[in-house]
């Protein structure tokens, strides 16, 4: 089984997919962490994240075994993100691993939890169950503050709210796989629920179609 669950940040996808995760036994990928991983090596060398030859380097030569480290977590690592993730060739190279991990789950787990942005349109467009997480933006750039300041990262308001609506709309406006939900998704806006109620309406739903 798979189960796919895209949406902006900040929405709860990360929460909710650890949450399905743990309850069904599955395996679970952030994909977004992948994007993230790329964004980072390409900062790292000096590069620019817009730049299609070192962007495809690095994406070619990541580990996914080694995605860790609160590097990946800062804002300019996000940032970094979308932008080598709006390169095709990035997407490319990253694809397979994706695909891989959902239908050859690690540990022999009979299932994965995939979050990011085109796991239901692109990666696993036959996933079992999807789900499209969205919430305002403030509500977003909120959660977002709390959870870098968790992190113990220092976070300021105004400006993550200006760089989760920058990520949101390259990510909706790139040509390949921007964020959009799938037709046979479920949407649900998290700006007002917390995250029992959400984890609560996404095995409602997966019960339903189980029973379908
Ligand atoms: O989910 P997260 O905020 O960690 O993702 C960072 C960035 O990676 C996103 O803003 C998006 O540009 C990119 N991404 C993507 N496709 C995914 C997951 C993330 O393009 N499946």
């Amino acid at each position: 089984m798979i189960i796919a669950i895209d949406g902006p940040a900040g929405a709860g996808k990360g929460t909710l997919a650890r949450r399905l995760a743990a309850h069904f036994r599955f395996a679970y990928l952030d994909t977004g962490l992948l994007y993230r991983a790329v964004g980072r090596a390409v900062l790292d060398k000096g590069a620019a994240p817009e730049d299609p030859a070192q962007a495809t380097r690095a994406a070619e030569a990541l580990d996914p075994a080694a995605l860790d480290g609160p590097a990946l977590r800062s804002e300019d690592t996000a940032q970094a993100a979308s932008k080598v993730s709006a390169i095709p060739s990035v997407r490319a190279a990253l694809l397979a691993f994706q695909r891989r991990f959902a239908q050859t789950p690690p540990g022999g787990a009979k299932g994965a939890v995939l979050d990011g942005r085109d796991v239901g349109t692109v990666v696993c467009p036959a996933a079992d169950v999807k789900l499209f997480l969205t919430a305002t933006p403030e509500v977003r750039a909120e959660r977002r503050v709390k959870e870098l300041q968790e992190r113990g990262l220092e976070a300021i308001y105004a400006r993550v709210l200006q760089d989760m609506n920058e990520r949101d709309a390259r990510d909706q406006a790139r040509a390949l796989a921007p964020l959009t939900p799938a037709k046979d998704a479920l949407v649900l806006d998290t700006s007002t629920l917390d995250a029992d109620a959400v984890f609560e309406r996404a095995l409602r739903h997966i019960a339903s179609l189980n029973s379908a």
